[in-house]
Parts: C-alpha cells; structure tokens; sequence
C-alpha cells in the first residue's frame, strides 16, 4: 500500500533528493585502482575476487557482474550498454588506462577516499594517487595484518613481535585516520574480542615462532588473497593479531 503523494510531500521529496545528491560523497573503505594498461586476463582476474578460474567456455562478462559493469560503465566510455567484453576491452585500450580511471572515477562523484592500504599495494595506485586522478582528497586506514606481515619479513622474532607492532603501528597512525582487519577473511568471527594481557601476546608469539619462524611465513601469508583459504602460516600470524586485540580497540 502506498500513501497518497501531496504536492507537499513532492516537495519535500524533491528537495531532500537535491539535498543528497549534493552531498560530497566519501567512500569509506576502498582500494587504489590498477596501474597501467591490464590485458584481458588480467581484467577477468580483477573483475570478481573469486581464486577458481572460470569454468571452461565461461566468460565474466556474461556473470552478473560482467554485466553490471557493461551496463553502467559502458555508457561512460561512449559505449551500449549491452556492448560485449572483447569491444569493452578494446575500448578502454583505445581510451588508455589513466584516461578510463578519470572518467569512470569522476562519475562516481567521491570527494574523499578513505583507502585499505593493505592489499596488493605495490600493484595499485596509493591514495595520493589515486586522489590525484580526479583531485578528491584520500586518507589512509592501516590493516593490522598487513603491519605484522611487514614486521616478520624484516626479521621481527617472537620476543620482540609486541613491542615492535605496537610501535610501528603508532607511527603508522601519525598519517593514517584508523584501521583495519581481514581476521574475518582469514579466521572468522569466532574469536575473543577481549584486550589480552600482555603475557598472552608474548605466548601466541611464541607459539606462532614454534610453528612457522616469523621470518618464513610472510611470502605464504601474502599470497592469500582476500577470502582465500589461509595457510597454517599465515593462520599463525591471524591468530596472533586476533591476541593483540588492536581491532576495534
Ligand atoms: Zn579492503
């Protein structure tokens, strides 16, 4: 059932649409774009953030998102809306890739990026630059995990794990607005949100240490990609950040 429109509420209806449409858009979480041009398997692999290729004859363009992407951002490259992949591909060659992200980055209308550093960042424009592609501003938010992974590539051991996380990560958020979490991703839900003392950080550095020395387990760690299945390592090091209760703290 639906109430009658008065002229009234047209109105206000009205004006409180023009009212957020007006609204400087902030984009709370989200990742830098790509860098460069990406070939058609790459494009396939960054579309969805499913780990299993497609089935045989399968074609991401044709899965739901393939076509939210050709329905939305076809129009904006000067395309139909039911255009297929391979002429969308072309496409955004013919435009060039710093040409595409301009303009379907300037479509979305953000005004702030608040950017997840932590993943697959070295591949991916930072949030100055990406900022810089449509003027907006950006800031930073840290992934916990990301920081520790940091530490144990430089040789961080157990005994020093607390200490050296906790002073990277202050000196991380002297620029970065917050942080965050994948332990979802990675462990689930399931765990003690409790702050831990700090004898029980020193124990879980430990075991972690017995079970993959810290400086081992980054390259492991790192090749999860978000939502993946973890390795024992890299499960090792979630478990310990699950200890050190930094999240949501
Ligand atoms: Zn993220």
């Amino acid at each position: 059932m639906s109430l009658p429109v008065t002229d009234r509420t047209a109105g206000i209806v009205g004006e409180l649409e023009s009212f957020v449409d007006g609204l400087p858009a902030i984009d709370q979480h989200c990742h830098g774009v790509a860098r460069g041009e990406l070939g058609a398997a790459e494009f396939d692999d960054l579309l969805t953030e499913s780990e299993r290729p497609q089935p045989p004859g399968g074609n991401v363009f044709d899965a739901p998102v393939g076509v939210m992407l050709r329905t939305v951002c076809g129009p904006l490259l000067g395309l139909d809306p039911d255009v297929g992949g391979a002429d969308y591909l072309s496409r955004r060659g013919e435009l060039g890739a710093s040409e595409v992200s301009r303009i379907l980055l300037e479509a979305a209308g953000i005004d702030t990026y608040v950017v997840d550093t932590g993943f697959r960042s070295a591949d991916i424009t930072s949030p100055a630059e990406l900022a810089g592609i449509t003027g907006a501003r950006s800031a930073e938010i840290v992934r916990l995990e990301a920081v520790a992974e940091a530490l144990a590539e430089a040789g961080t051991g157990a005994a020093g794990f607390m200490d050296a996380f906790a002073t990277e990560l202050a000196s991380q958020l002297q620029q970065a607005v917050g942080v965050k979490s994948i332990i979802a991703y990675r462990y689930g839900l399931d765990f003690d949100p409790a702050r831990p003392e700090p004898a029980s950080i020193r124990r879980a550095a430990d075991e972690c240490e017995k079970f993959a020395p810290l400086h081992s387990m980054t390259s492991s760690a790192r090749d999860n990609r978000v939502g993946g299945i973890s390795r024992p390592s890299a499960f090792a090091v979630l478990r310990l950040m699950t200890s050190s209760n930094l999240i949501g703290a």
